[in-house]
C-alpha cells in the first residue's frame, strides 16, 4: 500500500511537472505573424486577410502577408494557420458563468438526456438513492415541452423520492422549481409564509403547499437555503465553466446578473478572469439579488474584469407561462396540461410602469448600463417608455441599454428601441429548442413573430445572439445556425423563414455587434488594428459548409491578448484520464 501510494507521489509529480513544463510552451511568441489560412476579420472595411501582426498581445497590422511582413519587421516569429480559418474570438454578451458553474455538479434530467417520465423519475430514484455526500440533492434540466409526458411531480412523489434530504428540480429554463417538503422546510416557506413579490409558492385547494416554485424571487429563496460550496471548490468549478467557455472559441462572456450562489461572486469572477492562464475577459451587469444596485460602480471596459451596469427581470419565461405577453396565451392541451396554466392566463409586467420610470432614471444618471429581461410586448413597453423618459430628461448617447430575449417584440417597438438606441439581443435557442411547441403557446399568428431577428436588422439594429447558459450548452455557432435556418431540434420544418438572417448578420452578432453590446468593440470583436488579440482558430469556414453543418464547426485554439489559451482539459476535468494516459503511456 505504502509503495503504491509512494509511486503514485512520484507519478503526480512527474505529471505536474510536465504540465507545467507543458503550458510554458504553450505560452507562445509574444511577437508573431499569423498566416496560412482564411481570415475573417468581421471588419466591414476589410472583411478578408492573408496575415495578422501581433505584438505584446495587441494587434498591430492586418492585411496582405508582404504588408504584414513589412510592418513586423525581422523579429517576428511565424505560425502557420494550416489552411484552418482565423477569426476574432467569440463574444456571450449573456451568459450566467456561476450558475453554469454549480449546476454542472446537478443531476442532468434534461430534454437532451431522457425522452420518458419513466426513464427520467428511475434515473432518479436510483441517483437519490445511491451516495450523495452533498447536503441538499440539485438536478437540472425538467422540460416537459421537450419531454412529452412529463407531468409534474406530485409533492408526495418528492417526498418518497428523498424522505429526509433537501431535493430541488429545477427546469431548463431555470424559471420553475419543485421541491420536496425537506427543502421547503430547509428554507422556512410554510403555510404562512407569503409570496415574493415576483413569483410564488403555489398551494393546493385547501391553502397547502404543493411543492412548485414559479419565478426567480421563489426560486432564489428555496436556492438560499442550498449551503454555499467551500470557497476553492467554487473557484475549480468556475474555472472549469471557463473552460467551456473557451473551448467553445469565446474570448469575451457578458454576465448579465450572477445567479446562483457563492461566496463572494464578484471577487470570484475577478481572481478567474483575470488569471494568466485564463482566456476570457469577463464584463458584469449586476442585479438587485447580486449587490446593493445604488453601489454599483461602472469601470472601464478595456479591463479583462469590468461592471457594465444593472440587469432586471421586467417577465419571466414564456414557457412557463411567464411572459408578459399583450394577449393571453393560447388555449391549447400543451397550455393547459403541460405548462398547467388557467384559461386565457396572462400576466403583468414584473414593474409598475410609473416606478420602473424612477428605477431606470436613477440608474441612467447615474452612468450605469441598464439591460433588462424581456419576452412579452407588455414587458418591452415598459422599458422603451422607461427608456424614453430618461433620455428625455438626461440624454446620454454613450450608456448602452439592452433588451435581453424579445421572443415577441413587435415591429413598431423594434423602430422605437433603435430610435432611443437600446439594444436588442435574442435568445434565439428558444426556437431551437422549442420551435416545434410554439404554435401550441401562443398560437400560429403569434408564432409567426417569434424571434424577429430579421425585422429588427431591417428597424437598422445590429442585434446579437446569446446562449443563456447554463440554459443551453456552449456552441456560439449553433446559435448562428438557428438564426440562419430556423430549425429546431424537434419536429421537421422551418419555424418562420422569414425571420433567418443571412450568415454575414448570424457571425456578426457573436463577434463585434456582441462586442458593441458590451460596450467593448473599441477593443475585441474584429480582427482590427489597434484592438486586443482575441482570436479563435476554425477547423472549417462557416461560409463553405451547409448551413446544417455550422454547429459542427469546432475551435481549435484560441488566443487572449495574443497567448495561446490551452483549452485541453487537462488542467480539472480531465486530470484523471491524463494521468491514466500518462500511467499507460509508462507502463506500456
Ligand atoms: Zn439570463
Amino acid at each position: 500500500m505504502k509503495k503504491k501510494m509512494a509511486y503514485l507521489a512520484i507519478l503526480s509529480l512527474m505529471v505536474l511537472l510536465l504540465l507545467l513544463g507543458w503550458s510554458q510552451d504553450k505560452k507562445g511568441p509574444d511577437n508573431f505573424i499569423l498566416s496560412g489560412g482564411t481570415i475573417l476579420t468581421m471588419e466591414p472595411s476589410q472583411p478578408k486577410a492573408d496575415a495578422v501582426w501581433v505584438k505584446d498581445g495587441i494587434i498591430k497590422a492586418v492585411g496582405t502577408l508582404a504588408h504584414v511582413n513589412q510592418l513586423a519587421g525581422e523579429g517576428a516569429d511565424h505560425i502557420d494557420l494550416k489552411g484552418n480559418v482565423l477569426m476574432p474570438g467569440f463574444i456571450e454578451p449573456h451568459t450566467h458563468p456561476v450558475s453554469a458553474a454549480m449546476l454542472s455538479q446537478a443531476l442532468d434530467i434534461s430534454g437532451m438526456a431522457f425522452n420518458s417520465r419513466e426513464a427520467l423519475m428511475s434515473f432518479l430514484v436510483n441517483e437519490i438513492s445511491g451516495f450523495q455526500p452533498a447536503p441538499w440533492i440539485v438536478a437540472y434540466g425538467w422540460d416537459p415541452l421537450m419531454i412529452d409526458d412529463l407531468r409534474a411531480p406530485t409533492l408526495a412523489e418528492l417526498d418518497m423520492l428523498s424522505p429526509d434530504k433537501p431535493l430541488i428540480l429545477l427546469s431548463q429554463n431555470m424559471h420553475e422549481a419543485f421541491v420536496n417538503s425537506a427543502a421547503l422546510k430547509a428554507a422556512g416557506i410554510d403555510h404562512d409564509t407569503p409570496n415574493p413579490a415576483h413569483g410564488r409558492f403555489e398551494r393546493d385547494a385547501d391553502g397547502k403547499l404543493n411543492g412548485m416554485i414559479f419565478e426567480v424571487d421563489a426560486i432564489a429563496r428555496i436556492a438560499s437555503a442550498i449551503p454555499t460550496l467551500p470557497k476553492a471548490y467554487a473557484a475549480h468549478l468556475l474555472r472549469q465553466q471557463y473552460d467551456r467557455y473557451a473551448r467553445a472559441g469565446y474570448t469575451t462572456i457578458g454576465v448579465l446578473g450572477i445567479v446562483g450562489r457563492v461566496e463572494e461572486p464578484l471577487e470570484l469572477l475577478k481572481q478567474i478572469s483575470t488569471a494568466i492562464d485564463m482566456g476570457l475577459r469577463t464584463r458584469v451587469w449586476l442585479s438587485a439579488k447580486d449587490h446593493d444596485e445604488n453601489d454599483i460602480k461602472v469601470t472601464s471596459p478595456n479591463k479583462r474584469f469590468s461592471i457594465a451596469g444593472v440587469k432586471y427581470w421586467m417577465d419571466g419565461s414564456p414557457f412557463i407561462g411567464g411572459a408578459a405577453f399583450a394577449e393571453p396565451y393560447a388555449n391549447t392541451d400543451i397550455t393547459k396540461h403541460v405548462m398547467r396554466l388557467d384559461h386565457g392566463h396572462s400576466v403583468l409586467p414584473a414593474y409598475d410602469p410609473v416606478v420602473f420610470k424612477k428605477v431606470f432614471l436613477k440608474h441612467h444618471k447615474a452612468g450605469r448600463n441598464i439591460a433588462v429581461h424581456v419576452q412579452g410586448e407588455r414587458a418591452v413597453d415598459v422599458v422603451l417608455s422607461a427608456a424614453e423618459h430618461a433620455q428625455k430628461i438626461a440624454p446620454n448617447a454613450n450608456l448602452i441599454h439592452r433588451l435581453e430575449h424579445n421572443a415577441l417584440i413587435t415591429k413598431e417597438q423594434l423602430e422605437r428601441a433603435k430610435k432611443l438606441g437600446l439594444e436588442i439581443s435574442f435568445f434565439v435557442d428558444h426556437i431551437y429548442l422549442y420551435g416545434h411547441q410554439l404554435e401550441h403557446i401562443v398560437g400560429p399568428n403569434r408564432a409567426r413573430r417569434y424571434m424577429p431577428l430579421q425585422t429588427a436588422i431591417n428597424a437598422g439594429h445590429d442585434i446579437s445572439l446569446h446562449g443563456d447558459h447554463p440554459m443551453t450548452s456552449e456552441n456560439p455557432l449553433r446559435s448562428v445556425e438557428v438564426a440562419i435556418t430556423r430549425f429546431p431540434l424537434r419536429g421537421d420544418r422551418v419555424i418562420v423563414g422569414s425571420e433567418a438572417v443571412s450568415l454575414d448578420d448570424g457571425l456578426k452578432a457573436i463577434t463585434i455587434n456582441a462586442a458593441k453590446h458590451l460596450g467593448m468593440d473599441a477593443y475585441v470583436g474584429s480582427i482590427s488594428v489597434g484592438k486586443f488579440a482575441d482570436l479563435v482558430l476554425l477547423d472549417k469556414n462557416p461560409y463553405e459548409v451547409v448551413p446544417q453543418d455550422i454547429d459542427n464547426i469546432k475551435a481549435l485554439q484560441t488566443w487572449s491578448d495574443g497567448r495561446r489559451i490551452d483549452t485541453r482539459a487537462w488542467r480539472y476535468s480531465n486530470i484523471k484520464s491524463q494521468l491514466k494516459a500518462f500511467f499507460d503511456l509508462i507502463s506500456g
